[in-house]
């Protein structure tokens, strides 16, 4: 049976390259949730567009790479050819021979008719306009994978009515959560005078589905890779380094939004508050570096090694130290062994999109159970809550408290709560999620065209 064709077009794509050779290059999985997630998705025969991660300049470059990517599935856009493409490619390639009748139409090489384009976050909110322009009937969804704020916020954005309208055209807008969704809605009305409807809103006639689709793992991925022979290795290995110690677990990127100094600021209450637990419990943060050209991803850098110090500083003896903080990504098959005797993971996003490292946890556990402590700001929190310790990321007393709930819980009660996790996160897959986007949105342009 042909699998449904499927163009995913991101900002990056899920590989990112690095040159070894004139010809040769290697690749690295990208940084993220939106690549993990969308790593899962087997039913559709799909291929990605987006950047490579690296500024090639040679034609050689280019050439090797693009076929290298081609074998992944993978198409790659040359971002810092934007300028060259369009005042050489799209205005004199393509708009100088058509004015002078000369050439023929510009042909879009990988966009076949009946393929569904899926754009994925809010570097592509222009995009669902551009494409409809193109051709009208094409299949366009966009799904956003961060917050959308209240629309308080958002209209402090200039561009914010321009934005608005061209995520409009696409046929189906998605969101993690209600509130995203709710806040998304209420910013079309409140700025472009349309008009909300249950299924979405309307734009001059026009009516553009907004739906709620929270993004989920693959949960077999993580429970197969715990059970492997070098995980259940690398388990042992790190239990017999921690010494004995209970572990409390952070991956995040280290981004301001994950909140990273305001976990360590929580742990340092808990220390202080908790003589017993010194020497007893450890902070393992796993701080995936990310956007290091930006100097505010610096300066928070700066913010945690300063906390870490002191902390250690404060709370360290000659044999062990409470945290260890590491500015690296880690392979797989060490995080999954990570997660599986983790005692505790402490999730403080200030805001979060969704938060998958929270059902990775869950995925990964196994006789023990491990407790998640887990923001309420972030998406997980309205799918995980149940199952979890909800905290305000702001409130150090609260993450405290939570911290010691936890260490203290009883087996069973941990048993209780992982139970309800697991159940939600088996079956609230990425393959489900990506399989009720894509249902919902040939329902609704088959509605649209039955409406026409
Ligand atoms: N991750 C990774 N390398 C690491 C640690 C984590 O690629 O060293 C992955 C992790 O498994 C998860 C993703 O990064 O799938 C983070 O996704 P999440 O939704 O938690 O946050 P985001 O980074 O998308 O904001």
């Amino acid at each position: 049976m042909t699998r449904p064709r499927l163009l995913v077009v991101s900002m990056s794509l899920p590989v990112t390259a690095k040159r070894t050779g004139d010809e040769s290059w290697s690749f690295t999985m990208s940084p993220g949730g939106l690549v993990s997630a969308l790593l899962g998705l087997k039913e559709f025969e799909t291929k990605w567009i987006g950047w490579p991660g690296v500024d090639v300049h040679d034609a050689v470059g280019k050439e090797t790479l693009s076929i290298a990517l081609a074998e992944k599935g993978c198409i790659p856009v040359f971002l810092e050819e934007v300028c060259d493409q369009y005042y050489n490619g799209y205005c004199n390639n393509i708009l100088w021979p058509i004015f002078h009748y000369l050439g023929t139409p510009p042909e879009y090489q990988h966009y076949q008719e009946g393929d569904v384009v899926w754009c994925h976050d809010y570097h592509v909110m222009l995009l669902p306009q551009y494409l409809k322009e193109y051709n009208s009937k094409m299949k366009v969804g966009w799904f956003l994978h961060t917050p959308f704020p209240s629309s308080e916020m958002y209209k402090t954005l200039p561009s914010r009515s321009d934005l608005l309208h061209s995520v409009l055209t696409a046929d189906l807008v998605g969101f993690h959560t209600y509130d995203f969704a709710r806040h998304f809605v209420n910013a079309c009305t409140s700025i472009l005078g349309v008009e909300a409807t249950s299924e979405g809103v309307v734009d001059q006639g026009k009516v553009t589905r907004v739906a709620v689709f929270p993004i989920g793992i693959e949960p077999e991925r993580f429970i197969n890779t715990s059970e492997l022979t070098e995980v259940i290795q690398y388990m042992k290995q790190f239990k017999n380094d921690f010494g004995g110690r209970k572990l409390i677990l952070g991956v995040d990127r280290l981004d301001m939004v994950k909140g990273i100094p305001q976990k360590y600021q929580a742990f340092e209450k808990f220390l202080e508050e908790n003589e017993d637990w010194r020497g007893k419990v450890m902070l393992l943060q796993i701080a995936v570096p990310t956007r290091n050209g930006i100097g505010e991803y610096q300066k928070i850098k700066d913010q945690c090694h300063g906390l870490v110090g002191r902390i250690n500083g404060r709370f360290g003896s000659i044999s062990a130290v409470p945290i260890i903080h590491l500015d690296c990504a880690i392979d797989f098959n060490q995080l999954c062994a990570l997660y599986a005797i983790t005692d505790v993971l402490l999730v403080t996003s200030l805001r979060d999109g969704m938060n998958l490292v929270s059902s990775e946890f869950v995925a990964c556990q196994n006789a023990e159970k491990g407790v998640l402590i887990l923001s309420e700001f972030a998406g997980a929190g309205q799918s995980l809550g149940a199952g979890a310790l909800l905290v305000n990321p702001w409130n150090l007393k609260e993450v405290s408290t939570a911290i010691g709930e936890a260490l203290n819980m009883s087996p069973k009660e941990k048993e209780r709560k992982h139970k309800i996790n697991f159940q939600y996160v088996k079956t609230h897959s990425t393959q489900q999620w990506a399989d009720d986007f894509m249902n919902k949105l040939n329902e609704t342009t088959t509605n649209g065209e039955l409406r026409n």
